[in-house]
């Protein structure tokens, strides 16, 4: 799946739910391109005094919602498909979770990883200026992503406001909380998955508070999934977690704190006392009742969706399982819940950041997970509902979902 070009990919997927829908031709052709598209070159002083050239791209999807939200990536293989494919998936993103935004997405082809703070810094404000004009609060926000910060988001801010000569902290979300951030967004991703791992669970009639779960990938998504279950669960047995350079397992339980501070002061998982080694493969095979991929797209494929035993299969990654897994996995009776359902609470926390800027008062941490709770669960069971009554797997029933919404904005608006 990776191998392919994502735009064509994204657009696969659209087809599938347009044909599902017996959505319109018009409407059809209208939501499988970009709206608008920009392509820049962004000239920048490097620290040995040779100037580079970077090139820059921003999609703006679909705007029939609301102004385009969605991340910046930096990263050495972009391209304007990568960020084409990017921009439609936020578009369904959005749409899902029911914010009043649209789809976009960013992205700069470069190497942070080389690159000294002045640099990047150099590279955040000249991107900014060229992009300038296209943004706005009511038009289109950016937010990090791959290889962006909130540091990156906070010299951003400060050129568009040098730029434009007033206050807009709304222009850009991800920022550090002293300069406008919202409080709640770090663990937002990992919170709205476990959300709607609670509620698929009620679903099913599987009790929660004993579930066993495993989860691949353990960075910012992955270590908070490994606490946040068993907080916002009450009880779960983590048995194994697992990094790039493998993982580790204990089928009596893994301490979700305990692991989680040795990923931090070691770097790794592996070596952790009192556990067992596991393949990043063997670990998505296991007898667990949840499994949490969230680490790389591509994961779960038709060569082993057939052996995943877990019963609900929570998507943090983006992409984790191929269009043919996915068909397996229906009928083999996994509930999957889809990444652009399942790792949505970031972007939400970033819709609750621009409000506030907005109205220029901050909300509390309970206000926060308080508002995105609604917001997953009403995704859910929206996804659910469908799948139950138009017999399709998640994936489809939440495409269903997003492109009816998009499409009724556009149908309103009189542009088909
Ligand atoms: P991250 O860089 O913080 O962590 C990624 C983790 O995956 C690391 O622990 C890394 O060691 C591990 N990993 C890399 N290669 C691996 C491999 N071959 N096998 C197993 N593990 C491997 O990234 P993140 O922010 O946690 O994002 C993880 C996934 O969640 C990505 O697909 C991302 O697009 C998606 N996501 C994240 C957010 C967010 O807010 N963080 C939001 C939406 C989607």
């Amino acid at each position: 799946m990776s191998e392919m070009n994502p735009f064509l990919i994204a657009q696969q997927q659209l087809d599938e739910a347009a044909k599902k829908l017996g959505l319109d031709p018009a409407t059809h052709e209208l939501l499988r391109w970009p709206q608008r598209e920009f392509r820049y070159t962004v000239p920048i002083k490097l620290d040995n005094g040779r100037t580079k050239i970077f090139h820059a791209y921003r999609v703006q999807y679909n705007s029939a919602r609301g102004p385009t939200k969605g991340g910046l990536r930096w990263h050495p293989d972009e391209t304007i498909d990568t960020v084409r494919a990017l921009a439609a998936w936020m578009t369904w993103k959005c749409a899902v979770v029911n914010i009043p935004l649209g789809g976009g997405k960013g992205g700069v082809t470069c190497n942070p990883k080389e690159m000294s703070e002045g640099e990047k810094e150099r590279l955040a404000r000249g991107y900014m200026r060229v992009v300038a004009r296209e943004l706005g609060v009511h038009r289109d926000v950016p937010a990090p992503d791959v290889y962006t910060t909130p540091q990156i988001m906070a010299w951003m801010m400060d050129e568009y406001e040098a730029i434009v000569g007033n206050s807009h902290p709304g222009v850009i979300t991800g920022k550090p909380i002293a300069i406008g951030g919202s409080e709640g967004r770090g663990d937002a991703t990992a919170r709205g998955g476990v959300y709607v791992v609670r509620e698929a669970a009620r679903k099913i009639k599987l009790d929660a508070s004993k579930a066993s779960y495993a989860i691949q990938g353990f960075g910012n998504a992955g270590q908070f999934a490994a606490t946040l279950h068993t907080e916002i669960l009450g009880g779960g047995k983590l048995v194994a977690v697992s990094d790039s350079r493998g993982g580790v397992m204990n089928k009596n339980g893994i301490d979700p704190e305990a692991v989680v501070k040795y990923k931090l002061e070691t770097g790794k998982v592996e070596g952790f006392p009192g556990t067992q080694p596991i393949s990043n493969a063997d670990l998505l095979e296991l007898d667990v009742d949840v499994l949490y991929p969230a680490a790389l797209e591509g994961i779960i494929t038709e060569a082993n969706a057939g052996k995943i035993k877990a019963k609900l299969i929570c998507e943090l990654a983006n992409g984790p399982t191929t269009p043919g897994a996915d068909e397996i996995l229906h009928k083999a009776g996994k509930l999957v819940l889809p990444d652009f359902m399942a790792n949505a609470g970031g972007v939400t926390v970033s819709y609750f950041e621009q409000v506030q800027n907005t109205y220029n008062y901050y909300w509390s941490l309970e206000d926060v997970h308080q508002q995105l709770d609604r917001r997953m669960t009403d995704a859910f069971n929206a996804v659910y509902n469908t799948r139950e009554r138009a017999k399709v797997h998640m994936r489809l029933a939440a495409y269903m979902v997003a492109v009816t919404r998009v499409a009724e904005a556009c149908k309103l608006r009189g542009w088909v």
